[in-house]
Order: structure tokens, then sequence, then C-alpha cells
């Protein structure tokens, strides 16, 4: 419930039960005041108009002699019941008179003639009449009475008013005080409501919406707050929290781009030494050695390759958490791609004497929208996890879209499963096994190998993806790792589905005797690249500067050249731009580019600098067949 509801849902109920003591009193009160009113006519009409004239007609008679002739007597209290008989068809109100002594009644106005009972009455003494009121009940009818006596004629007289026409009055002052009382407290309620609003709502929610703008964009935000109270600093207090917090993001932005350059700068220093280290491995590998030295070579070369990986989980793991992994998604068939890893993991598995299956569900002839490469990864990462710890045994990966496609693209769901029948992971290891460099057991380490970052990096990837990784598994049982991904799907479009999507590795056989020029400043992996692509049947030829590179691309007579990026003289980027500036084919030679940097912003630059295509060091055989391949040097 929102606060200006609560409160009033608060001050109401307090506003009517304070305004409903407040009318009742003021019913009473009124009441009260009514009474004493009515008592007063009462008795006013009793002194001043009855009394009056019975005194009057008395004093008549007295004046006359006649007071104590019968007849006379008789006449002059005959005309003052008519008198009275008058006063009632005015007033409304009742007379009776009754013998003082004796209660008998002499007149009266009401119709059976009676007198109502005059005790528990008030006395009042009035000019010289000493007058009696109060309240009584007469043929159960409510009544008000004033009574007096004229001692000369021995009676007693009664004026009598009904409750019930004093009752009307009252109803309608009760009405009116209930009227009142809820147009007041509507009237009181929107008042309150306007003031609480201005005064404490609209500058809460100002600074709510600040605060919100500060979790966003992390900036320094004004908050038109003036007013000078509690919430008013509270407001300074914010804007100067997030004047803070744009203070420190700044500098943790900083310190991790810093932390990023840092290892891109690190990365290229490793890569460049161990590009040199695997490849001479690979190329002592092709020479006659003795099975010592072959071991030997072959350690050396698996110990790079294993570094290689190191250091590309670390970058992938800085690129993640820094931010800088973006999600690159393009459509393409998901089935045909798991199907072909599955394929290519096959290898792995077998050397293991696993044996790796695959199916899927809602994915024959189905385009998927998603980043393929994150997919990939995270599936090479599971499925490469369940085949090194499983011997002997099943690694089934399964696939399924939750919902069938349409020909519409829709939202849908990836879940992919990689199911093994290994070793298992203990229960209270399994929640910490996506932590950064956790193995589930240190003798993992010496027995698998493995830095411990690769499930880090599937989950994050995965997340990326809108997803997660969740795991079951039982020791000595085996393990399950299911991944689920927001992606979108439609069944494949008859043009695609027979033009194929290309998601195989491609390196087919390339033309032999290819003119490269190789520009490359660190003699041993100039030594590398060139044996290699020698082995790819090219004719290399080695520069060791940009400047170079550009002089020589200058005379022609070359089909592909190689530019390392980082070149002493001219680096590989100015010298890149330099030949494409060059006039005619000169300046449209296939440029690929060789770099120890992995990140693919990078990589974007040195494309903008006019590379057609990047190959990232350490180089190997395959990665350089590829490239060429890509850019149709291959077989004419
Ligand atoms: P590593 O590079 O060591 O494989 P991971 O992050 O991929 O690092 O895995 C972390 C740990 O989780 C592994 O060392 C292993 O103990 C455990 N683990 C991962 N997958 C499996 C599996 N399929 N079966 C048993 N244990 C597994």
């Amino acid at each position: 419930m929102r606060i200006k509801s609560k409160l009033l849902v608060i001050y109401i109920p307090i506003l009517l039960v304070g305004m409903a003591l407040t009318g009742y009193w003021a019913y009473l009160t009124a009441y009260e005041s009514v009474r004493e009113r009515e008592y007063q006519l009462l008795t006013q009409t009793l002194t001043l108009s009855v009394l009056e004239l019975i005194d009057e007609r008395s004093g008549l008679l007295i004046d006359s002699g006649l007071e104590n002739v019968s007849v006379f007597r008789k006449a002059y209290q005959a005309e003052v019941f008519e008198e009275l008989t008058k006063l009632h068809q005015t007033t409304g109100r009742h007379f009776s008179i009754s013998e003082k002594s004796s209660e008998k009644v002499i007149f009266s106005s009401l119709d059976n003639g009676l007198v109502p009972q005059t005790s528990d009455a008030q006395n009042k003494k009035i000019g010289k009449h000493l007058v009696a009121f109060g309240e009584s009940n007469f043929n159960s009818t409510a009544i008000l009475f004033a009574c007096s006596h004229f001692d000369p004629w021995n009676w007693k007289i009664t004026v009598i008013q009904q409750a019930d026409d004093l009752q009307e009055s009252l109803s309608q002052i009760a009405w009116m005080t209930v009227l009142t009382i809820l147009f007041t407290v509507a009237i009181v309620s929107l008042i309150m409501g306007r003031i609480t609003q201005v005064f404490v709502i609209s500058p809460i929610e100002k600074i709510k919406s600040a605060a919100s703008r500060i979790a966003v964009v992390h900036k320094q935000v004004h908050i038109d707050v003036k007013q000078d109270d509690e919430l008013g600093e509270l407001a300074r207090d914010v804007e100067v929290m997030s004047g803070k917090i744009e203070q420190y993001v700044a500098q943790a932005q900083q310190a991790n781009r810093a932390k990023t350059d840092f290892l891109a700068v690190m990365s290229h220093e490793i890569r460049t030494p161990l590009n040199g280290i695997q490849g001479l491995a690979t190329l002592l590998l092709d020479t006659p050695l003795s099975d010592k030295q072959h071991q030997y070579a072959r350690d050396l070369k698996s110990s790079a390759t294993i570094l290689a990986q190191v250091i590309n989980d670390v970058l992938d793991l800085s690129k993640i958490e820094s931010g800088m992994s973006e999600v690159d998604v393009t459509e393409f068939d998901l089935d045909s791609m798991l199907n072909d890893l599955i394929t290519l993991l096959g290898i792995n598995a077998s050397a293991n004497n696993t044996l790796l299956t695959y199916n899927s569900k809602n994915m024959t002839s189905v385009a998927v929208t998603s980043d393929i490469t994150k997919l990939r990864q995270i599936v090479i990462n599971l499925v490469s996890n369940a085949i090194k710890f499983t011997h002997k045994g099943t690694v089934s990966v399964s696939a399924k879209l939750k919902k069938p496609s349409t020909t519409e693209v829709i939202d849908n769901k990836l879940v992919i499963s990689v199911k093994d029948t290994g070793i298992g992971i203990e229960p209270e290891r399994l929640e910490h096994i996506f932590d950064k460099f956790t193995q589930s057991d240190s003798s993992i380490t010496r027995k698998y190998g493995g830095t411990g970052l690769g499930l880090s990096i599937a989950r994050q990837l995965a997340q990326l993806l809108g997803g997660d990784i969740k795991v079951v598994s039982k020791v000595g049982e085996g393990s399950c790792f299911t991944v689920i991904a927001e992606v979108q799907s439609r069944v494949m479009p008859e043009s695609m589905a027979s033009a194929g999507f290309d998601t195989t590795e491609q390196g087919q056989g390339l033309r032999s005797g290819l003119r490269v020029l190789l520009a490359e400043d660190n003699a041993i992996n100039a030594v590398v690249a060139q044996a290699l692509l020698e082995q790819l049947q090219c004719k290399v030829e080695h520069v060791d500067n940009g400047l170079k590179a550009v002089a020589r691309a200058e005379e022609g007579g070359i089909d592909v050249v190689f530019m390392d990026v980082h070149m002493p003289v001219m680096d590989g980027i100015e010298a890149t731009t330099r030949i494409r500036k060059l006039a005619g084919d000169l300046g449209k030679v296939p440029i690929i580019g060789l770099t120890a940097e992995a990140f693919k912003e990078r990589h974007v630059t040195f494309k903008e600098a006019g590379m057609d295509d990047i190959v990232t060091k350490p180089v190997t055989l395959e990665a350089l067949q590829e490239s060429l391949s890509k850019l149709e040097l291959g077989d004419e």
C-alpha cells in the first residue's frame, strides 16, 4: 500500500472517532439547551399568559365585590377556560386545571380530560409565583410540564408540552450534527491529504526516484526538495551520497580498466613467448627424436597448451567481470552446432572409454537466436568436464526448447543437460564448484588437471544469456549439469534450411605455393609461424617490421600478408593502413593480423585498420589453415 493511502486509512478513522465524540457532546449540549428553552417557554406561558389571565379575572371579581357570588365566579372561570382553549389552539400546548387539594380535574384541553402526574419536578420562583416544572409520562407519551397554584380559587394549573415535538427538533439537530461531522471529516481529510502530499509524500517520492536513478546511472543527482526539515536534510544527504557514489564508481571503473589493460598487456607478454614454446615444441615433434626426447617434447607442448588455456580462462573471466563481454546474438542451427560439437568431443570421450550421446527435442529444423560462441563455450566446458571425470561410462547430452517453434519468432527457453556416470561430487563441495579457482578436491588438480575456472566462466556466460547452470550429483553415480538460457526460436525458413548453417570448422585443403609475406619481429615466433606456414605448403618471406612489410608489399607478388601487430619501427596497424593505400591490386592484398591480444574489441580496431582476419597467438597450424580458408585462399 502506498504511504499516502496508508496515512489516509489511519487519518480517516481517527478523524471520524474524534469528530463523532465532539458531535455527540455538541448534540447533548444542544439537547439540554433545547429542553431549557422549552421549560422557559412553558413557565413563561404559565406565568405571563395563564396566571396573569386568572389574576386579572379574579381581580375583576374582587374589584366588583362579586367574588363570593358563585354564579359570577363560575362565569369568570368559564371565561378563563375559554381563553385557555384558544391558547391551546394557537400554541399547541395543553392546559389543565385541577383542584389543588383533591386533584379533581376542573378543566383540561387533553382529549381524555385528565391531568398528568407532576411529581419529580424542580421548583423555581418566577415573580410572585412558585413554579414547578419537569418531565413526566402521560398516557405512555413523554411530556414536559410546568405547574403552579392559584390559591384564591384553590387551583393547580398545568401547562403541558408533548416531548415528541421537542424530539423532532432534536432529531433535526442530530442529523445536522452527523452531516456536519461527515462534511468536516471529508474536508479535513482532503486538507490533511494535500498537506501530507506537499510536505511529506512528494519529497519522499522525489528522494525515492533520485535513489532509483543513482542505482541505475551511478551519477550525482539534484533533488528538488527545498524544505528546511528532516526530509530536506535527507534529500541533501542523498545528493552528497550520490556525489560520493559517482566518485567511487568512476574510481572503480578506472581500476577495472587498469586491471583489464594490465591483463591485456600481461596476456600479450605471456602469449608471445608461449607462442614460441608451443610452436617450437610442435616443430620439434616433427624432427627425428629418441623416444625420451619425443616424450619431453610432447610434455613441453601439452604444458604450453595448458598454460595457454589458463591464460584464456583468466582473460575470459576478467572480461566477463569487467562487463566487457557483450552478448553477440545471431540466428543459427543450434541442433547442428551441438551435433558437430558432440562428434568432435566424441574423440576425447572414446579416448577415455566413454560413450558420448546426444539427443534433442523441439530443435529439428529450428533456427535459434542466441550467442553461439558463448553457448558453444558453455557446452564444451561441461562436456569436457563430464568426459574428464567419467571413465568407462556414459555422458549423455540432451537439449530441448521448452516451447515448440512456429514460423514466427518466439521467446523460448533453452535447456541443455549434460549427464554423466562419472565420479560425482560430494554434497558439501557441490555448492562451491562454481566458485573461482575451486576444484571439488585438491587431489583433482593432481589427477585431472584444470584450473577450477571453467564452471565459474560457464555459469557467468549462462547468466549473460539470461539463464543459469544447476547441478545435481551423487558420489560414485555421476553428475548432471543443466544449462538454461533465454533464446528466440522459429521454424527454419526454407531458404536458410537449404543454404544450411556453417558451424563446422573450416580448414579445408589450401592452394599449395601461396606466396606469404610474414611480418614478425620476434625471431622465435617468426621461426614457428614460418615453419607452420611451410607445413601448409606456403612460400614464406619474412620481414621484421611494418615498414619493411609495406615496402615488400609495394613490390607485389604477394598472395597474403601475415602481420604481427606490435613491431618496432612501424607497427602492424600503421603498416596495414599504408598497404591499403597502395594503388590497384597491391592495396587489396589479404592481410591476416597476428596478435597476442585476446580482447575482441582490439580485434575490431585491427579490422577497422584494414586487416581481413585475426589469428590469436599462440598460433596453431589449424588456426592458420582456418584463416586462410576463410579468406578463400584455399584450393582453386
Ligand atoms: P576445472 O578446470 O578444474 O575442471 P571447473 O570449474 O570446470 O574447473 O570444475 C570445478 C570442479 O568441479 C572440478 O575440479 C571437479 O572437481 C568438479 N566437477 C566439474 N564437473 C564435474 C563432473 N562432471 N563430475 C565430477 N566433478 C566435476
